[in-house]
């Protein structure tokens, strides 16, 4: 017997896992020297205690089960899972198996071994909080958002206070990530969660559904009506510019947001997908706002995913046409150029104008292919007039890029290609871009005007006057001529503020260099007033509406007629 009890002694005494002998209520009538490693207490000093004064308090009622199902009798059970006091005051995760053996006259206590795994509970955690959350800004991922608004509506089922989900989605980020890098980009994110809890109330949760997409849950309001002071306050803490290090350089950005309240009878997916829908609302109708979600607005998105996927369609069936706009001189009305329009041919709609789906394009990426394909049309299209209705100079045309493709890293090589095949000389291709486009992100706008000009091809500048009004930011770029935005030409008699700006943006092109377009005129009044402000060329209604190919070749004709007759340019020739 002291042979045996010899043994054990040694035994435990060398063995890495606490060993532990306990009375029937918890005293300690042995403790093996392993625990010195793992807990920092003398094992002797120990003895004569109570286990349970070790364990953490939210644990305690756990082990005391445990600990009296050990008593019930023999049957093994599985491990207890606890946490420990250090002598140190933190605290160590120790996984423990009891053994009844009260019965067991050599022993006549409960055995219990002990061992450390805070390790591998550090590691559960950690890889725990992974799974839920993201790892750039350390918010809590779709997961967890989901699982807490799950628990919020469940919530509100038993005490009816109002909750709300934003959805929030930055309207420029790509432009930030592919002007600035993705360091930067990660910078703006993390700065972003950080604005964005600050916020927010404690209750809340903003979680990262990755990339710039946002939601946020507004749990236990008093009023429906606070979810707009929270909007407003996220609205508002966007507007300082973001300063990212990597880049020393100061960033703006907006952002759209859907909200969505709680909706009867309905679960957390449709609630976030109520939230998005109105965020895809808010960007439709020109971003940097917010919209409400309401029954109405889903089936307007309806609408719109349609036509997106129609769109997609369109471009395939040869749905979608170019047509021409001719531009005229101002003083002979000889027509110089067109502008390429294009126009979408939809079997069920009808015909659908391009403020309609140029920005659907835009957002969906479809905007490169049916570029692309106008581009090309509009380039072939120009090779046949200037064939059959040579004229000195030769006619011109006008395509309009939008800011993505703009941004497109193709498109000089597009450009380049297209001239190619179509044999058409460089000088009678004028790309439009808006000022907007130009003046959001000067230096790399200019860096690409100048290698679109190094190909012959020239550029005007769309729209100009429209928001910006940056007269002086005109001297900067590189371009060939300015369109006065048609806005400004409406009221161009009416309001003498208009007029001033026109007169001086005639002027300031001039000066430059440049030439001026006048967009949108629409009555004889208006295109006097350009003709004496020196205006170059103009667009509008007045002269001609833009139309098929086959309309503008016999206007064409009709002018090449009249001045083989009258040896002078031809008049209108009104369509
Ligand atoms: P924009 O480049 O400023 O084109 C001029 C717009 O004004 C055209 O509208 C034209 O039909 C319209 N317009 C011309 N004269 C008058 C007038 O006297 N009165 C009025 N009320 N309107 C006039 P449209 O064709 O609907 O095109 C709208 C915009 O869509 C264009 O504005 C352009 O920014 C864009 N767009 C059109 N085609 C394309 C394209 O192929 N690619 C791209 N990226 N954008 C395009
Ligand atoms: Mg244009
Ligand atoms: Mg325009």
């Amino acid at each position: 017997m002291r042979e045996s009890e010899e043994r054990f002694r040694s035994l435990v005494r060398h063995a890495s896992d606490i060993i532990t002998v306990l009375e029937a209520d918890g005293t300690i009538r042995f403790e093996s020297p392993a625990v010195e490693k793992t807990l920092g207490y003398d094992s002797e000093e120990m003895v004569g205690k109570n286990i349970f004064d070790y364990i953490h308090p939210d644990d305690r009622e756990e082990a005391f089960g445990v600990f009296s199902l050990i008593m019930d009798g023999p049957e093994e059970l599985p491990p207890l899972q606890c946490r420990f006091r250090h002598a140190d005051g933190y605290w160590k995760y120790l996984e423990a198996v009891g053994s009844n053996q009260l019965e067991n006259p050599s022993v006549a206590g409960i055995v219990c071994n002990c061992r450390d795994i805070t390790e591998r509970k550090v590691l559960e955690e950690q890889i725990e909080h992974r799974a839920f959350h993201d790892s750039l800004t350390n918010l809590p991922n779709r997961t967890l958002f989901l699982d807490r608004l799950s628990h919020a509506l469940t919530r509100v089922e038993r005490r009816p206070k109002p909750i709300a989900v934003l959805f929030l989605d930055l309207d420029n980020f790509k432009v930030v990530n592919d002007s600035l890098g993705h360091e930067a980009g990660d910078q703006l994110l993390i700065e972003l969660a950080r604005r964005l809890q600050e916020c927010l109330r404690p209750e809340d949760t903003a979680a990262r559904f990755g990339g710039d997409e946002f939601a946020v849950l507004l749990d236990d309001l008093t009023y429906m009506s606070d979810v707009t002071k929270v909007v407003d306050r996220i609205v508002e803490s966007l507007e300082a510019p973001f300063f990212l290090d990597e880049t020393s350089r100061e960033v703006f950005v907006t952002a759209s947001i859907g909200v969505a309240g709680r909706l009867a009878e309905e679960g957390p997916k449709d609630l976030l997908r109520a939230a998005d829908l109105a965020m895809y609302e808010a960007k439709g109708s020109g971003k940097a706002r917010y919209a409400v979600f309401d029954p109405i607005l889903e089936r307007q998105v309806h609408e719109r995913l349609e036509l997106e996927s129609d769109l997609q369609r369109a471009l395939a069936r040869g749905e979608i046409k170019v047509y021409y706009q001719p531009q005229a001189r101002l003083d002979t009305e000889e027509i110089v150029g067109v502008e390429a329009l294009a126009r979408w041919e939809n079997p069920e709609r009808g015909m659908i104008l391009p403020e309609k789906f140029i920005p659907l394009a835009e957002e969906t990426g479809l905007i490169i292919p049916l570029g692309r394909y106008v581009l090309e049309e509009a380039c072939r299209q120009l090779k046949v007039w200037h064939e059959r209705h040579p004229r000195n100079p030769p006619l011109t045309m006008s395509v309009n890029l939008s800011t993505r493709q703009f941004r497109d890293p193709t498109l000089t090589g597009e450009v380049l290609n297209t001239l190619k095949e179509t044999n058409l000389a460089p000088e009678t291709l004028v790309l439009e871009i808006t000022e907007s486009a130009a003046v959001e992100d000067a230096k790399s706008a200019i860096s690409m005007l100048e290698t679109i000009r190094e190909l012959g091809v020239k550029i005007a500048i769309d729209d100009f006057g429209k928001g910006y009004s940056s007269l002086s930011y005109l001297r900067r770029l590189p371009v060939d001529s300015v369109k006065i935005d048609r806005s400004m030409i409406e009221r161009i008699e009416t309001d003498a503020g208009d007029w001033a700006i026109v007169s001086s943006s005639i002027m300031l092109a001039h000066t430059l260099k440049l030439e001026a377009v006048a967009e949108g005129v629409e009555s004889p009044g208006q295109a006097r007033e350009l003709r004496t402000l020196r205006c170059d060329t103009g667009q509008g209604y007045y002269w001609w509406k833009p139309g098929p190919a086959e309309t503008i070749a016999a206007l064409l004709t009709s002018q090449d007629e009249g001045s083989r007759s009258s040896g002078q340019p031809a008049g209108s020739g009104k369509i």
